[in-house]
């Protein structure tokens, strides 16, 4: 099973992060190493867009110790990157120029911020939002700023948007779209997640288009829309982010938007490659066709399979897709994959502040989108994962939580 070549990860995120601690907790004694660009040890993302950070030393992110890593031996090269791959080979190229032997190669590249593309993106004063140091540079930044526009109203935005809104500064969301998160939320909860913002005091403008940036003495002054100037000290955005599969593409392997894998993560291309998280596209049962999906659950549950499988045990991957967003007081959570031709039903919980929306493709319940409903956001996760359907009519009246605890008794009296 184990070879001198061993296994190579190239990416030191949570997909990556996954992979090779699957990889020592199945039992695999090869050599592990990990590229990563980053100086830091692997870190967990979710933070950054939901708190402040100021201090390097305050930040708290770190997915483990650096003791896990040498108590496994797993050798982490942070700060290096890899350039290319010899699939004739099976070898790594870094920027350092240094070479390594892979008996099986994991790319956990992730995904890059879209860059913004108006005049003035390059003005001090406008910050994206992915590493460590962005936060960190967001975070210093708010400390002083009183007039945010943040542009693109999706899962960063919305949670920047709430973090600066906090420390008291005037916050405006500029979407492009007709509607906040328009792909990832259903238009029936978007109009309350909107609502919720804006009495929070956020001020959302939707359907509006950036079209330059302006300045005096490099800084930011405002920013400019179709529909007037926003005056501006601090402008973050976040308007989505495109696979990092550009190794891939120059390998020849299939890419098309991520790394194309079979249903074991593999490339189609190289049974001795495989791409997990952000930058893979792959069937799911629970997709039409193949997907990419960028979440912290599928980078877990994708580098673990990866892992178990190269340690021995394979199995197709099938996890249950699932999201959460905390935006201030709000705690979006989204279970299954909704399409577009779903049908959405919107129910409100025994709070005002509770929400979901049910979305059923042929009369099966297919995903559920919760507003401060944790509750109701478990049992649609537990009901969803199971095979036994769930229709519109055994909703009616009820909530997915009652029905997951009557079909659970109804088991247990079986
Ligand atoms: P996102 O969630 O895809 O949202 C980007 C938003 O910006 C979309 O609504 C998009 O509209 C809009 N947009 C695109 N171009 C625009 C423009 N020129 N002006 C204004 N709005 C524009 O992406 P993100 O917020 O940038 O996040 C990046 C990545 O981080 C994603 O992978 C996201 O999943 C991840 N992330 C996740 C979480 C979480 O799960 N809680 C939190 C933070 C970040 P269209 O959809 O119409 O293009």
């Amino acid at each position: 099973m184990t070879s001198a070549a061993g296994v190579v990860v190239v990416g030191g995120g949570q997909a990556g992060f996954s992979v090779v601690s699957a990889l020592r907790g199945a039992g695999y004694d090869g050599p592990v190493t990990v590229f990563a660009d980053e100086p830091h040890l692997p870190y967990q993302r979710p933070p950054l867009s939901k708190k402040a950070h100021t201090e390097p030393d305050g930040v708290r992110v770190d997915l483990v110790p650096e003791s896990f890593y040498r108590e496994r031996d797993i050798e982490l090269r942070l700060g290096e990157g890899v350039t290319a791959l010899d699939t004739a080979r099976r070898t790594v190229v870094a920027g350092t120029g240094a070479r390594l032997p892979y008996e099986h190669l994991v790319l956990a590249t992730g995904a890059r911020n879209r860059p913004l593309p108006v005049p003035g993106a390059e003005l001090t004063g406008v910050h994206a939002l992915r590493s460590l140091d962005d936060a960190l540079a967001v975070g210093r930044a708010l400390a002083t700023a009183r007039d945010v526009v943040v542009v693109g109203g999706g899962f960063i935005g919305l949670e920047l948007a709430q973090v600066a809104a906090a420390r008291g500064a005037h916050v405006t969301v500029v979407e492009l779209a007709d509607r906040l998160l328009s792909r990832a939320v259903s238009p029936q909860l978007q109009e309350h997640l909107r609502d919720r913002h804006e009495r929070s005091g956020v001020r959302v403008l939707t359907g509006t288009a950036v079209q330059a940036i302006e300045g005096s003495q490099g800084r930011v002054r405002q920013v400019v829309t179709d529909v007037g100037a926003l005056p501006a000290d601090l402008v973050v955005y976040g308007i989505g982010a495109v696979p990092r599969d550009e190794l891939a593409r120059d390998a020849c392997l299939a890419v098309d938007d991520g790394v194309i894998v079979d249903e074991q993560l593999r490339s189609v291309s190289d049974p001795w490659i495989s791409a997990v998280g952000d930058c893979a596209r792959h069937p799911h049962p629970h997709a039409d066709g193949l997907v990419r999906l960028e979440s912290v659950q599928n980078a877990t549950d994708q580098g673990a399979l990866v892992g178990r499988r190269i340690a021995g045990a394979s199995a197709p991957y099938a996890s249950l897709p699932w999201f959460w967003s905390d935006q201030g007081d709000i705690k979006l959570q989204i279970a299954g994959l909704r399409a577009p031709s779903d049908t959405v039903r919107l129910v409100a919980g025994d709070s005002a502040e509770r929400l979901a929306a049910y979305a059923f493709r042929d009369d099966r319940l297919v995903a559920v989108e919760t507003l401060n409903w944790a509750a109701e956001h478990l049992a649609a996760r537990r009901l969803l994962e199971r095979d036994t359907p769930v229709r519109a009519a055994d909703l009616a009246g009820s909530t997915l939580g009652a029905l997951a605890r009557a079909r659970r008794n109804a088991e247990v009296r079986a």
